[in-house]
């Protein structure tokens, strides 16, 4: 045998153990079901994850996550289901895939964070991140497109405590013409082949809800009204 195959029995043996290791550490029944739940979306591969740590390293976002995203799969492999829930760094994610594509076990971390995400709805967790999150898919799969002016009328509707920080955005915008104001922004005008996009939606298991309804549609409405009537009389923040 030949010293490169010793070598990878070797490296086999370690990752094995190593795997072994997190599977007799899952606890309680809960975080056991946790584990598999997890697992059977994003990948049974996920229990060979050696904790190398090159998914953390190649992750853009990973400066601005409390939790990286090395250690999130730790977490799932030890069912610690409430600490893996309540990282915020599932909702920075921005689906690069950097993770996935280096992986030495070609585990997919983002397909990780996604189960995590769908968890999180599936036992009715809310924070600004996942609320964010839901309207912006939502004016995707409805519109095709974004309107930043719906999606932050929204936003600070149903997050009163982002309309500072989104004043603020606005403040700067606005005057450089990178967010567009106005009725014609405000009715969310769709683009061609919505329905192709709907179905693409479904066919990921979204099909969502009848647009505006679901956040207050006559709120929301007003509040981007508001909004737009105060650009025009200011030419100041959304
Ligand atoms: S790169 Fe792959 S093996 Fe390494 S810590 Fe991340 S998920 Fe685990
Ligand atoms: S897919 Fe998400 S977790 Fe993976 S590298 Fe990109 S931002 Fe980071």
């Amino acid at each position: 045998m030949t010293q490169i195959a010793k070598m990878e029995i070797a490296k086999a043996q370690t990752m094995a153990m190593a795997a072994e290791e997190m599977v007799t550490n899952t606890g309680t029944a809960e975080g056991e079901k946790f584990r598999e739940k997890v697992l059977a979306l994003a990948g049974s591969e996920v229990i060979t994850c050696i904790q190398c740590g090159t998914c953390s390293a190649s992750c853009p976002t990973a400066h601005l996550m409390d939790t990286p995203i090395r250690r999130l799969v730790k977490l799932v492999l030890e069912g610690e289901k409430e600490e893996a829930l309540s990282s915020r760094s599932i909702w920075l994610c921005t689906s690069c895939l950097l993770c996935t594509v280096r992986c030495p076990r070609n585990i997919r971390p983002m397909a990780v964070v996604a189960a995590l995400k769908t968890v999180y709805e599936e036992v009715g967790m809310r924070c600004i991140d996942s609320v964010f999150e839901e309207i912006f898919a939502r004016q995707i799969r409805d519109y095709g497109r974004i309107s930043e002016l719906l999606l932050s009328a929204e936003y600070m509707i149903r997050s009163p405590g982002s309309a500072a920080q989104i004043m603020a955005f606005g403040a700067e915008l606005v005057p450089k013409g990178k967010i567009e104001i106005g009725f014609e922004a405000a009715r969310g005008e769709r683009i061609e082949g919505t329905e192709e996009m709907r179905r693409i939606f479904e066919v990921l298991g979204d099909e969502g809800e009848a647009e505006p309804a679901q956040a207050g549609g006559a709120e929301m409405a007003e509040a981007a009204k508001k909004a737009a009537e105060s650009e025009d009389e200011t030419g100041g923040p959304i």
